[in-house]
């Protein structure tokens, strides 16, 4: 147990509104405790294992709670704090969308998420993912991209990439968009597969994204086409796999069905995520155990896991270095 909270990890797959904890979220929402709607909310914020359907209501409290710039600036920092101290992960990259609500423009949002980001001092290295939500109409995503674009250049040192989320069943993935995002510096992650598409599947990999969220319905036997995983394993694009998200959502049968076990089977780039710690009542440590419990791994591979997330993360060389320093001599220190 201590091993899976002590072990340096590294987060590359957190959605801000997700991640926030509970106790977070009843802070912000600064409701009427007597009212209907706070107890009703009280009600889904208390429970510990959730349906999907309360998972989805968990997001739109959180989109209420965090409907100004002081909220927003306060929901980055809690989570910060709570990867760090309750999960001890060393490196963050949070993703979020970029979300204009009365009084608060994009620009806004996002300056606010930056400055929680800056002035955090704890011995947490943080980087941004902005998130195009698919949802979206391609006007309205050329106007987010336009945003991220213009926020990357006052803040080259902590913006480092673009990423595609959003209800997997709408929309769907604009090349366009996201070479224009590359085109200007900025890595991208792209949640792939999260249902079976074969033809959207085959337009991500062609585009070769830095990395891959979920990637569930892509090896042939969770269903994807034997074509696509050939190109998949031409390209070998590291995935972020964020189990409990997946069991509780359904997409994966169990936490032994899980698609990992094909990465870990064929030595493939992955790395262990959170996905929306607070939705889905999880932390990283959780996701360490869980892989150790159900995929037969023992420890020291968990450290091998972590070593390995760093070649995958959207910051400098030098930063890399210093994390790989900081693995190995924990490695030394706990043999
Ligand atoms: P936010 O971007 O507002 O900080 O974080 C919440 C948003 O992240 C959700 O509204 C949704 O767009 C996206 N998101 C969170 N979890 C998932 C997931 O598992 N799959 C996809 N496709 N999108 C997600």
């Amino acid at each position: 147990d201590d091993f899976c909270f002590d072990l340096p990890k590294i987060e590359l797959h957190a959605h801000l509104n997700g991640s926030l904890s509970d106790q977070c979220l009843k802070k912000l929402n600064c409701m009427d405790e007597s009212t209907k709607e706070y107890k009703r909310i009280a009600d889904v914020l208390d429970k510990t294992e959730r349906t999907l359907t309360e998972c989805f209501e968990v997001f739109n409290i959180a989109h209420r709670a965090t409907n100004t710039v002081d909220a927003v600036y306060k929901a980055t920092q809690s989570v910060i704090r709570d990867f760090y101290l309750n999960d001890h992960v060393v490196y963050l990259e949070l993703r979020t969308t970029p979300r204009a609500e009365e009084g608060m423009s994009k620009e806004d949002y996002v300056s606010a998420v930056v400055r929680a980001i800056k002035e955090n001092n704890l011995e947490i290295i943080v980087k941004l993912i902005l998130s195009i939500d698919r949802r979206h109409s391609t006007e309205e995503s050329l106007d987010t991209l336009n945003v991220i674009l213009k926020m990357k250049t006052k803040y080259p040192d902590v913006i480092v990439g673009i990423d595609l989320s959003g209800n997997p069943h709408e929309g769907k993935f604009n090349v366009d968009l996201f070479q224009k995002a590359r085109d200007n510096g900025l890595k991208t992650s792209i949640h792939c597969a999260e249902i079976k598409n074969d033809e959207e599947v085959e337009n991500i990999l062609t585009f070769g994204p830095d990395r891959l969220g979920h990637a569930t319905f892509l090896h042939p036997s969770f269903g994807g086409s034997q074509s696509n995983w050939d190109i998949y394993c031409k390209k070998k694009i590291p995935v972020e796999c964020c189990l409990t998200s997946n069991v509780i959502c359904g997409t994966s049968k169990s936490f032994q069905e899980h698609h990992i076990r094909e990465w870990i089977k064929s030595s493939l780039p992955f790395c262990i995520c959170t996905d929306d710690k607070g939705v889905f009542c999880t932390s990283l440590k959780k996701e360490y155990e869980m892989v150790v419990e159900h995929h037969g791994l023992e420890p020291k591979d968990l450290w091998q896991i972590s070593y390995n997330t760093v070649d995958y993360i959207f910051a400098s060389d030098e930063i890399k270095t210093r994390l790989k320093v900081k693995l190995m001599n924990w490695y030394n220190s706990h043999e």
